[in-house]
């Protein structure tokens, strides 16, 4: 099937599934330059990015919510979901310029209203007042494991807001060794959930964090602290 197909038996409009395969069109193009993802074929790149970022977001997702994808790469889950909720606010953030670039021409080749682009390691994007805690929702995914994860991310969310992380198998594993982190950082879980990635034989976890009371201002800790030295 092709991409569109898939998108469509998936209960995305037409139009906007047109516009989910420019998105592609232009990912394949700037994968031959710059190193964005290994999935290329139209129906894995329809399952395993779009649809599967959109689980990030269903049931979650409202207008005007202010969202921030951390660690975004090729916009995953961030952009799928402004695609597919126009209404939400995003900020989308890589340490990686040449990202940014490709995002950028995403954005304005699908005239994106309320997306910004943020060149920034969250570790220093965490700690500028601009950012911190003015989020109703962040989400991530395959940017860290969830303790290391929970550093970068938690201080960006608004008390009350939540942070929605999409992880593999090892999810529950994960999170065992992460509830010291939630708490520490404001956190409380609120749901961890097995789903099927659409028309695919895939598995994966949403974890959803509420955030009940404020991030310590001592995090997050400067790079390489969250990665090196996880707070277990
Ligand atoms: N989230 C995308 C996805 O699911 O396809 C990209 C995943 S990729 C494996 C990890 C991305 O996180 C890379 O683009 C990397 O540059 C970015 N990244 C890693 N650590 C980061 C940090 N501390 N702050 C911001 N971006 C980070």
């Amino acid at each position: 099937m092709s991409l569109k197909e898939i998108l469509v038996k998936n209960n995305i409009s037409q139009n906007t599934a047109e516009d989910f395969y420019k998105y592609y069109e232009l990912l394949v193009d700037w994968n031959e330059k710059i190193n964005l993802t290994a999935i290329t074929e139209e129906d894995e790149v329809a399952t395993k990015h779009f649809l599967d970022s959109l689980n990030a977001a269903r049931g979650i997702v409202t207008d005007g919510m202010k969202v921030i994808d951390v660690g975004t790469g090729a916009g995953f889950p961030g952009l799928p979901v402004k695609i597919a909720y126009p209404g939400i606010k995003l900020t989308l953030v890589d340490s990686l310029q040449k990202r940014i670039g490709f995002l950028n021409q995403v954005i304005d080749t699908l005239a994106l209203d309320g997306v910004e682009t943020i060149h920034s390691r969250a570790e220093e994007l965490g700690v500028n007042k601009q950012y911190r805690e003015k989020y109703d929702l962040c989400v991530s995914r395959a940017v860290a494991n969830l303790t290391t994860l929970c550093e970068l991310c938690m201080p960006f969310v608004k008390v009350g807001g939540l942070f929605v992380s999409l992880k593999g198998p090892k999810a529950p594993e994960e999170l065992e060794l992460a509830a010291k982190a939630i708490e520490l950082l404001g956190g409380k879980l609120e749901k961890i959930e097995t789903y099927d990635v659409s028309d695919t034989d895939l598995n994966h976890n949403i974890v959803v964090i509420k955030k009940i009371s404020h991030t310590p201002t001592k995090y997050p800790r400067k790079a390489p602290k969250p990665a090196k030295e996880p707070l277990y």
